[in-house]
């Protein structure tokens, strides 16, 4: 893609008077870092040497007063601003479409304010995941959002991806942990939610911020619920006749009002990566459950009885343990993105009890072409349904053939679910992946967003190309 240079000669002083950050420009390492997210597409690019969506600058505001004059500077010279957390989106959502600058909070990092009785934290957004959750650990208390990437993403792009995290089916997403946002927009006012455990004037204006992607202002203050850490922690894993034995046994644990803190089922094709074990081919339940010991133990053993009832067998604590020690570990997905020809994909949906089975049926069979290894598991529950991962590595001959492929598997998912009226999205966000398809999944309420974005961005500056916005 060819991009026409946005920021004019000159703009970036009239910038530099009012900023105490850095600015970067050029094609520096540092430049190019924010060229790539982690989207696989994105790594076959770089594998090439690529650079369709290099910003035109890279800045990094240090205080709120900076990112209030970047926005005074980018309405006045018309500038695409685009914000970057940590660049761990796995869709291309924190890439420039329409050049301009990037906006990298990775220097507003600070804990504004811990609250121990009320249960929250205050943060600014470019404070990374791990380091949060280590220093609310030295404390006693946990944000009880863990997900994979939790050591290279922060609080400003959780919010904006509509994230989740491996505790989600007892803590939910990021829509249930947050509690407060202060957000600065296009035209440098400040909107600042109603800090409360809850309120009944008027629309919650926090869900419009959630999943926004940056394409409506910029998050510079983030309040996210706590939890004390749980005294007692019980694991399990199981064997499963069949997939349609998991996702029922899923559906009964959820809508009998059991909250497991973790649950995961793998198909037979990614158990054995679950189980780290060569050849094993069957289908794996994880499941753990937390609190005092007794209500832990007592919810584990209901869990195990309906297992039980559904044709599972116990295997004990330990492939759930062993995993919950490396919890983190991309180590699979990033191999096969490093060699050449080498790809990886991973691309999470959802869909109704009554449905998934079938879909994840359909998804495999018509992904079966495009990889080596075609597999999925349940990780995210509802009493309505579930979350669902495609996972699939390949190996191309060459990068520009593992590129097409990938393309290929992001066309077939995205028209299967839209087909099977799926959401094409469960938690990564739509980024540059998803756009294109937005408006087809949103038919009834895109306008609304649309009108939304106009109001608060005449000018189109924030992220645009993102969401299927201004298209
Ligand atoms: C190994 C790996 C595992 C992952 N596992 C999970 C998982 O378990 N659950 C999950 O939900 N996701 C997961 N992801 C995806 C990714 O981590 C999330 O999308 C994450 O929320 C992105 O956060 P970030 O800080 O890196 O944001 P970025 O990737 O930098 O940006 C993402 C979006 O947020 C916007 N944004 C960032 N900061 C701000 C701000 N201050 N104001 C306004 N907009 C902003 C950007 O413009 C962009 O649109 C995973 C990714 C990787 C690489």
């Amino acid at each position: 893609m060819h991009q026409i240079p946005a920021i004019a000669n000159g703009a970036l002083d009239d910038l530099r008077s009012g900023f105490t950050g850095v600015i970067l420009t050029g094609r520096s390492e540092e430049m190019l870092r924010h060229a790539y997210d982690w989207w696989p597409i994105a790594a076959m690019w770089r594998k090439q040497g690529k650079t369709p969506h290099l910003p035109e600058a890279v800045c990094f505001p240090a205080t709120k007063d900076d990112v209030a004059a970047l926005l005074r500077w980018a309405t006045t010279h018309r500038v695409p601003l685009t914000a970057w957390g940590a660049g761990s989106s796995v869709t291309g959502a924190c890439l420039p479409s329409h050049g301009g600058m990037t906006v990298d909070f990775s220097r507003m990092t600070r804990v504004l304010e811990f609250n121990e009785t009320d249960c929250f934290v205050r943060v600014e957004p470019g404070i990374m995941g791990d380091k949060l959750e280590a220093w609310l650990n030295e404390r006693g208390f946990t944000l009880n959002h863990s997900p994979q990437s939790l050591d290279r993403s922060t609080p400003g792009g959780w919010v904006a991806t509509f994230a989740t995290g491996q505790y989600s089916s007892k803590y939910g997403g990021i829509e249930d942990l947050l509690l407060g946002l202060e957000v600065m927009l296009p035209d440098g006012s400040t909107a600042t939610t109603h800090l409360t455990p809850r309120t009944a004037t008027g629309p919650d204006l926090r869900q419009v911020f959630i999943g926004a992607e940056g394409t409506l202002g910029m998050t510079v203050e983030v309040t996210l619920k706590v939890f004390a850490c749980s005294p007692c922690q019980k694991f399990a894993a199981f064997e499963l006749p069949d997939v349609a034995a998991g996702i029922k046994v899923m559906r009964e644990i959820m809508q009998s009002g059991l909250r497991p803190f973790l649950m995961r089922f793998y198909d037979e094709d990614e158990a054995w990566h679950a189980m780290k074990q060569a050849g094993y081919r069957h289908c794996v339940l994880f499941l753990a459950t937390n609190g005092i010991r007794e209500v832990a133990e007592a919810e584990l053993a209901a869990c195990a009885h309906l297992v039980a009832q559904a044709g599972g067998q116990a295997i004990g604590p330990a492939p759930v343990e062993a995993w919950m020690n490396r919890r983190f570990d991309f180590s699979t997905v990033e191999g096969y993105l490093e060699r050449p020809g080498g790809y990886a994909e991973t691309i999470e949906i959802a869909h109704f009890w009554s449905r998934i089975e079938a879909l994840h049926a359909r998804l495999k069979q018509a992904l079966q072409p495009l990889a080596t290894e075609v597999m999925s598991h349940f990780s995210h529950a509802y009493d309505q349904g579930t979350s669902m991962y495609m996972i699939l590595l390949g190996q191309a001959p060459d990068d520009a053939e593992a590129e097409a492929r990938l393309k290929k598997i992001w066309q077939i998912t995205m028209e299967i679910c839209l087909e099977d009226k799926a959401t094409i999205a469960h938690h990564h966000g739509a980024g540059l992946a998803r756009s294109p398809y937005i408006r087809r999944e949103r038919t009834g309420d895109h306008h609304l967003l649309q009108r939304i974005k106009s109001a608060l961005d005449p000018h189109n500056l924030m992220n645009p190309g993102k969401l299927g916005l201004n298209d």
